[in-house]
């Protein structure tokens, strides 16, 4: 057990780092293009935590002088209204996103296939993969990077398998050259599977599921879970699992502020895409860290 040496993977910093990337990409873009970057939200509903979540997302694209478009409706809009308005902005915009949940789920699918792969900034089109990887996902590896952990070689426990996390991850984590391993809610005797991981991801929406038995001492453990309460936003994994990991990101300022900062960070790339340029991940990822300075690269 690792008691006081537990490092905490800050997410607020790492995001800090990611949005200074991200302001500086925004003036050579402006420059270049002479036009700022531009990004839509859908929203349906009066959802509370999705009423956060968009102010989070305007707040920060207004602070990195991207032009942002709430399109929000009532609960009961007819979809084909919906999809007026979806179209009308599409033309304006170089990355939309739909802010889930949406009920119907059926109704989510109709907005996620309608954007584009090229202005799909969330990565979430159920039928086509294009070139931005899915926020939360991108937000846990980013801030694995600009902690310096290599996945590489490494033992990854996903426990979670959604298409907006758990799988995305899965893929981040091979394509990187991890061995990984995704657990769910059939998964016999889930403690001895954790308990294997040199990374554990938890991203279940069962709140503090995973406790001292699931860890080992060396374990780095990445909690996406968010869940709101008297207290105050708290995760998947119970705070007494900090003082027996090697490392941790804490809820609130952990994977939250990165799953942000890898949407502006998505924009970015959508619209200089927009212009054929490509901006890649892994050299943001190198870039956080080793502290160097993002440089547009010609291709
Ligand atoms: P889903 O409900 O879509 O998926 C949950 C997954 O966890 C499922 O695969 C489920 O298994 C598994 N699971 C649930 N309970 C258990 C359990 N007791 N043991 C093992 N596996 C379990 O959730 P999401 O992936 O959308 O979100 C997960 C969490 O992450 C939520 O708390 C959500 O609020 C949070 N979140 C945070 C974000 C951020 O920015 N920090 C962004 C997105 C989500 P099965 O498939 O068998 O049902």
């Amino acid at each position: 057990m690792n008691s006081e040496s537990a490092t905490v993977l800050n997410g607020s910093l790492a995001a800090t780092a990611v949005h200074h990337i991200c302001q500086q990409l925004h003036g050579v873009y402006q420059k270049q293009f002479d036009q700022s970057v531009r990004l839509g939200v859908l929203c349906i509903g009066d959802n509370p935590a999705s009423i956060v979540y968009v102010g989070r997302k305007k707040s920060l694209a207004t602070q990195l002088g991207f032009e942002f478009f709430d399109l929000s409706f009532p609960q009961d809009t007819p979809s084909d209204t919906v999809m007026v308005g979806l179209k009308q902005l599409l033309s304006k915009v170089n990355g939309m996103l739909v802010q889930l949940p949406i009920i119907p789920a059926s109704d989510a699918k109709i907005y996620l296939t309608a954007i584009p792969w090229d202005k799909d900034v969330d990565g979430l089109n159920p039928y086509i993969t294009g070139p931005m990887t899915p926020c939360t996902p991108l937000g846990c590896w980013l801030l694995l990077q600009y902690y310096g952990i290599n996945v590489k070689g490494r033992h990854c426990v996903i426990v979670g398998r959604s298409h907006l996390v758990g799988r995305p991850l899965a893929k981040i984590l091979l394509d990187h050259h991890a061995t990984v391993t995704i657990a769910h809610s059939h998964t016999p005797d889930l403690p001895s599977v954790t308990r294997q991981a040199d990374i554990l991801f938890v991203a279940t929406g069962a709140r503090h599921l995973i406790t001292p038995a699931y860890v080992q001492g060396h374990t780095i453990v990445v909690d996406v879970g968010i869940h709101r309460t008297d207290q105050g936003l708290t995760g998947d994994v119970h705070p007494d699992v900090y003082a027996c990991v090697h490392s941790y990101s804490p809820v609130p300022g952990g994977v939250g502020p990165m799953t942000v900062a890898a949407l502006m960070w998505n924009t970015l790339k959508a619209a200089f895409l927009q212009h054929d340029v490509a901006l890649s991940d892994e050299y943001l990822g190198r870039c956080l860290a080793t502290a160097e300075p993002f440089v547009l690269q010609n291709k």
